[in-house]
């Protein structure tokens, strides 16, 4: 797409508020409508065989099948796909994304799973498991993150992080209309803090006021401080961050939020059940959880580093009173009464069993241990970085390893690691990349080789300067923030993509 890297190069140089006006106008001509719209016709094109591999291997549905398949058949065929897809993340080539991975664990998990596959902690009285199960979740998590044995630190089990996020950002929304009367709220986040915010944001009306970060990636807490406004219903920071693995300063920022009287929500869904073992192990952790007075809620994913199966996470609160604002009940609906703690009605009990089973099989050695190796990797990772002349890490992380290079172009040498069957995370602003280390990586040789291909993936981009095609150019273009609107749309078409059933759809 020679024509559209031309375009972003011209608008680049522009002043934003310009750009974004004359895109307006500039959109809405037929001719400039037309190249856009065939520019990302033409990249999606590209990218469906790399979204819809199984086309013409496996058989397609895009309506019921009229007879049932034999169960046998329909078991051997995902057996297939699965063994397909589960070399990269079994090898250690993937950043995050599957965060325990040894097989006795999975078969561990699937067992409890396939025993409670009924609960639905919905249905509270035919399944008290359920409570059992993700109240003692809860109140693991909360002791992990400095909740005393006298404090009335609380929360619930949800399906993921985003989940956890959103769930908070309407709790202090509801608070605030309901305490303060605040009918136009508005949250602080920084620059780093993950996009589920923006989503609490679009989902709950609420505005998302992002405040920079400092050149150490950490939030500037100046700018949160001055951002504060008769609106502001809660302060969002990391611990640690998705794109940089920092910590902000999250007792400076609790000073202000307690100060204010407003909330402050940690967003540990990374760091959760890493910080407190790095701690242990003497790494430089300062206090990020509610022994920091001034935070109210916590975030912390389960289904990452608690090693849980997918679909569970954790948000914590400081006080009964606060989770409150949380409850959704119904006292009219003509199906009865109504009472339902998250955004799900009927609930996978399963995934609740299968956690809590994680983390009592863990314990805290055995998540100290885990720790421990994924530490020690995310130090030598590091330090390979470091030691390439043309790369240089972001900030001060421990485990999850942001990185950039001011003489070459970082994803091209996304594009070379992914030939290399790496799966690692494009960021942008600034264009960079990161590896957050598992414990797929802490085996024997997975860092050395990550370390050896990058060396020869920096070598390979210097030596190949003008070589064109790969993600390099889209990545490019999404981090040029005058085409936003280009990139969302371009965004919902891959969406719709996703959803799209190929057309050679064999029924029978
Ligand atoms: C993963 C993550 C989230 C969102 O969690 P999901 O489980 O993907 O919904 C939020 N914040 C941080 C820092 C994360 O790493």
């Amino acid at each position: 797409m020679p024509d559209m890297d031309q375009m972003i190069e011209k608008l680049r140089g522009m002043p934003t508020g310009l750009v974004k006006f004359m895109e307006k106008w500039l959109r809405k001509l037929p001719a400039v409508r037309k190249e856009i719209d065939t520019q990302t016709e033409e990249i999606i094109n590209d990218l469906e065989s790399s979204v819809k591999p199984y086309e013409g291997k496996f058989s397609t549905y895009s309506s019921l099948p009229s007879e049932g398949r034999p169960q046998e058949d329909i078991l051997s065929e995902i057996e297939e796909i699965t063994l397909l897809e589960q070399s990269r993340w079994q090898g250690g080539y993937v950043s995050g994304a599957v965060y325990h991975g040894d097989r006795e664990h999975i078969d561990f998990l699937n067992q409890v799973y396939a025993l409670q596959s009924q609960s639905n902690p919905l249905h509270m009285d035919l399944f008290p498991s359920a409570s059992k199960f993700e109240s003692e979740i809860v109140s693991m998590t909360a002791s992990m993150l400095g909740a005393g044995t006298k404090d009335e630190c609380c929360g619930t089990v949800n399906s993921g992080g985003t989940e956890s996020i959103l769930l908070a950002m309407k709790t202090y929304r509801d608070l605030a209309y309901k305490e303060k009367n605040i009918r136009k709220p508005e949250i602080i986040i920084p620059e780093s803090a993950h996009a589920a915010f923006d989503k609490a944001g679009e989902y709950f009306k609420i505005r998302v006021i992002r405040t920079p970060v400092d050149s150490d990636y950490k939030a500037n807490v100046q700018a949160i401080r001055k951002a504060v406004s008769s609106r502001t219903i809660a302060i969002a920071a990391s611990a640690v961050s998705f794109p940089n693995g920092v910590i902000d300063s999250i007792y400076d920022i609790a000073v202000i939020a307690e100060k204010q009287g407003i909330g402050f929500h940690v967003d540990a869904c990374l760091g959760g059940f890493i910080l407190p073992w790095a701690e242990k192990l003497g790494y430089d952790v300062p206090p990020f959880d509610f022994r920091v007075q001034g935070v109210t809620s916590i975030s912390a994913d389960t289904h990452k580093y608690g090693y849980a199966a997918k679909g569970s996470s954790v948000v914590l609160y400081r006080t009964k009173s606060l989770r409150r604002y949380q409850y959704f009940t119904a006292t009219d609906w003509p199906g009865g009464l109504y009472l339902s703690p998250t955004l799900s009605g009927s609930r996978p009990g399963a995934l609740s069993a299968a956690c809590w089973a994680a983390m009592i099989s863990m314990g805290e050695k055995g998540y100290l241990k885990a720790a421990d190796k994924i530490l020690k990797t995310g130090k030598y990772i590091r330090r390979g970085i470091d030691a390439l002349n043309d790369l240089h890490v972001l900030g001060d992380p421990l485990w999850v390893i942001s990185f950039a290079s001011s003489s070459m172009d970082i994803y091209r040498i996304l594009d070379f690691m992914s030939k290399r069957q790496w799966n690692l995370n494009g960021l942008h602003k600034p264009a960079s990349i990161h590896i957050c280390v598992t414990l797929r990586h802490t085996r024997p040789g997975v860092a050395e080789k990550f370390i050896s291909d990058l060396t020869q993936a920096v070598d390979h981009v210097k030596n190949t300067p003008s070589e064109k095609g790969g993600m390099a150019p889209i990545y490019g273009m999404a981090a040029t923030l005058p085409l936003r609107s280009v990139v969302n749309d371009l965004l919902e078409r891959y969406l719709d993509l996703y959803y799209k059933v190929s057309q050679n759809d064999r029924k029978s």
